[in-house]
């Protein structure tokens, strides 16, 4: 058909609406359909609440020409209806106005779902003025904000100072309305918690490790531009499997959100602390020298050492220590990636060391030198394990050559012990598959002294920052076969 053709059946048709009021109630439902297209279109894309408030304000005023509204939707925690958003003009009267289910016009459409239009508002009692707020409207509409599947997810309220400010199908109109705004408010609310999670962590509310690269990226960018330098500080908590083993899952995660606070609240305000893995914390320090980054995780540690040093649940000594890597742009890397690659090698370094620690650079003078002048010792070692106080938190394995000296351990037994290993070996050997019969002596808690022989399944040595470090593995061969197998870094 062609369009001239079309037109005129159209105006056919129309002549078939006999009276001037079928006309007119004709041009509403169209009015309708173009207000319904234009809020549809408008609010598709929008995946701001600002973005989307200031669009429906659009709306409202220019093609309806309401200028006072408001939406106010459902608070999660009392069940009630807040504000929201309002226009301008009247949002510090009534921005902390809120509706219990079933109070005022507003929370009767809350509690039905349907609209009501008051064509004059002082004739009718449950008309509160926005609780007194505002005596000047005359009339009102309020309609929900329904989704689909029936939820109400707050409430669309117009209101004009005349009398008879609307019309009846208005209502019809603002309640399809408040469809699609209940549906974009929805798909907003989705996106945003979509975007939080990728940014929070659940557990800790710390910053994820997504977002602590992207930032590292930006501030990296920013050093770069204006020639500055920004710090790094890796944190790892010490023993926290064995942590995990002896209080249990649930005390291991509240000493995550404890720990994640403490962090949080003993830095700067421009400073970003983030959760980087299970138990691994991260802080970006920017315009922050090696110096003053050293000096924040010494100050941390020790905040976190003594902060947990006097809590006994169920009589149990707590420790929790956490030992600190810190690097800084550009002397550690030229990248923020190569910052954080250099922080991680320092606290790999703190752990090899001792752990409880801070480590601010990988080549120690003073350890080179001890590596030397022990070379001699090494053939005839004896590792010293001692347990914790009541119970065992973390096993520290001595070695005795000229004094006692504490190395890493890898795996240990959930067993306690204390006691003394004796053993011969060769460095550079491998144990692995040609195993060596050696002898433990252990004392138990009543301080009497056993001999256990155990088994060197592996050593070997590695060359790590320059100084000489020799894995040694051991296994107690107590005839029960209950101890574990440990692992054990040995570092002069
Ligand atoms: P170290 O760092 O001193 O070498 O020893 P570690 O035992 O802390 O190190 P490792 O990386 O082997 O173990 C990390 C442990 O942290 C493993 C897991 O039990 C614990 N962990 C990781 N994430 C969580 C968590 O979300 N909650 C709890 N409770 N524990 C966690
Ligand atoms: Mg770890
Ligand atoms: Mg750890």
């Amino acid at each position: 058909m062609k369009n001239g053709e079309k037109l005129k059946t159209i105006d056919n048709d129309l002549l078939l609406f006999s009276t001037q009021k079928e006309l007119g109630e004709l041009k509403e439902r169209f009015f309708e359909f173009y207000v319904l297209y234009r809020l549809s279109k408008t609010l598709n894309f929008c995946l701001h609440a600002e973005e989307l408030f200031n669009k429906i304000t659009a709306l409202i005023n220019d093609i309806l020409m309401i200028e006072d509204f408001c939406i106010m939707l459902v608070d999660e925690k009392s069940g009630e209806l807040k504000i929201w958003k309002t226009n301008s003009k009247i949002y510090e009267e009534v921005k902390d106005v809120s509706f219990r289910i079933g109070e005022g016009i507003t929370g009767i459409v809350f509690q039905s779902g349907e609209p009501i239009l008051l064509n004059d508002v002082s004739k009718d009692e449950r008309f509160l003025y926005y609780k007194g707020r505002i005596s000047a409207i005359g009339s009102f509409l309020s309609a929900p904000l329904k989704l689909d599947n029936g939820q109400i997810v707050g409430i669309l309220n117009l209101q004009k100072q005349a009398t008879n400010g609307f019309e009846e199908n208005d209502k019809r109109l603002f309640f399809a309305a408040g469809h699609v705004i209940a549906h974009t408010i929805e798909r907003i609310r989705r996106y945003e918690n979509a975007q939080r999670s990728s940014m929070f962590d659940d557990l800790t509310t710390l910053y994820t490790r997504r977002y602590f690269l992207e930032a590292c990226h930006r501030e990296y960018c920013a050093a770069e531009r204006y020639k500055k330098n920004f710090s790094i500080i890796i944190g790892d908590i010490d023993y926290f499997k064995y942590f995990n083993d002896i209080y249990g899952h649930g005390l291991g995660d509240e000493i995550l959100k404890k720990l994640a606070h403490l962090l949080k609240s003993n830095v700067r305000q421009g400073d970003l602390v983030c959760r980087y893995g299970g138990e691994e914390f991260t802080i970006l320090l920017p315009e922050t020298d090696k110096e003053g980054a050293t000096t924040i995780a010494q100050k941390l540690r020790t905040i976190v050492k003594n902060a947990f040093a006097n809590e006994i649940p169920d009589g149990k000594v707590m420790m929790v220590s956490i030992t600190f890597g810190v690097a800084t742009y550009p002397e550690n890397g030229k990248t923020a990636e190569e910052v954080i690659t250099a922080a991680d090698a320092h606290l790999y370094l703190g752990k090899e060391s001792g752990r409880d620690r801070v480590v601010n650079r990988l080549s120690n003078e003073d350890s080179c030198n001890k590596s030397e002048k022990r070379e001699s010792n090494r053939h005839k070692t004896a590792l010293k394990i001692v347990r914790g106080i009541n119970h065992i938190h973390y096993v520290e394995i001595k070695i005795n050559d000229e004094d006692w000296r504490i190395c890493t351990i890898r795996d240990v037994s959930k067993k306690g012990f204390k006691g003394e290993l004796e053993l011969e070996t060769d460095i550079d050997h491998d144990y692995m598959r040609n195993t060596h019969l050696c002898k433990i002596i252990m004392d138990t808690e009543t301080g009497s002294t056993n001999i256990f022989p155990v088994r060197i399944v592996h050593a070997k040595k590695t060359n790590q920052n320059h100084s000489s470090c020799y894995l040694i593995g051991i296994e107690i061969l107590d005839g029960l076969d209950s101890w574990e197998r440990l692992f054990v870094t040995l570092r002069y």
